[in-house]
């Protein structure tokens, strides 16, 4: 198989520019679950930088469990997040839901994200293994290891090369949190796999006061990045401000990384 290590010994580190996922640096994603405006997205994208973020994060095709919640601004969001990648040199990682939408999606973003809730949706995978893009491939929500990997295999074997996985948490029998974040994940993938692997602790807790320690928890376990829900007013979030940061716990979640980091 295309993703195992039997495959492949070295790791894949992918480039986009001057930023690789995968090698010694850790990468964080961050910014808001959802763009709201473009006022909202351009702060967001200041405040990600200003910590030290290389990537934004924001979804404009938003794959929510209720059709009348707040579905996403589509191609208006992708270009309010082309216009914060040029005010900032921040690189751009978005959802894309529909495989007809993958070509407009990676016109405006450098990473295409597959949420938990399509991780078998095969045909989407498909789709993005045919983008010139790298893919963000989530966690289904009870998806096993191998069921996973296998997703990945999808996107491998139409040509794609460049894809990462991201543990995002499992539905287990705890209510406490939202999914539970399994961080014995980053240390299989990396036994399985010779592909990088990013933890979202943000969906994988549903709670910003838990998202620090899991952060921290997950870069000791060897993972490569690491995608966070932050926003600069959580309470008038359109969706997960629960589970978003407020941008001085992000500034210093962002501080005490390095620490991690350095000792990994
Ligand atoms: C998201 O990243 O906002 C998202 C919807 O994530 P997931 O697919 O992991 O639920
Ligand atoms: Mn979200």
């Amino acid at each position: 198989k295309l993703a195992s290590r039997e495959f492949k010994k070295e790791d894949t580190v992918i480039t986009i520019g001057d930023v690789k996922i995968g090698g010694k640096e850790i990468q964080v994603m961050a910014g808001p679950c959802a763009v709201e405006s473009r006022e909202q997205l351009l702060e967001v994208a200041r405040l990600a930088k200003k910590g030290g973020a290389r990537i934004l994060r924001g979804g404009a095709f938003k794959p929510r469990t209720s059709p009348y919640s707040f579905q996403g601004l589509e191609e208006e969001g992708l270009k309010y997040l082309a216009e914060a990648r040029e005010q900032t040199g921040l690189l751009i990682v978005s959802e894309v839901i529909d495989p007809r939408d993958v070509e407009l999606v990676a016109k405006y973003v450098d990473i295409l994200q597959v949420g938990a809730r399509n991780m078998q949706n095969f045909a989407l995978l498909r789709a993005v293994g045919k983008a010139n893009k790298p893919v963000l491939l989530k966690r289904g929500i009870s998806a096993t290891i191998e069921e996973w990997i296998m997703a990945g295999e999808y996107i491998l074997a139409e040509g794609n090369e460049n894809v990462m996985f991201c543990e995002r948490g499992i539905r287990t029998f705890e209510t406490f949190t939202r999914n539970t974040l399994d961080l014995s994940a980053v240390p299989i993938i990396k036994q399985l796999t010779h592909l990088p692997i990013i933890v979202d602790p943000s969906h994988g807790t549903g709670k910003w006061k838990l998202v620090n320690a899991m952060s921290k928890g997950a870069i000791a376990c060897g993972a490569d990045g690491l995608i966070v829900e932050m926003h600069p007013e959580p309470s008038e979030a359109l969706s997960d401000g629960p589970q978003s940061l407020k941008p001085e716990k992000y500034e210093e979640l962002m501080k005490e990384l390095q620490v991690v980091a350095s000792a990994v």
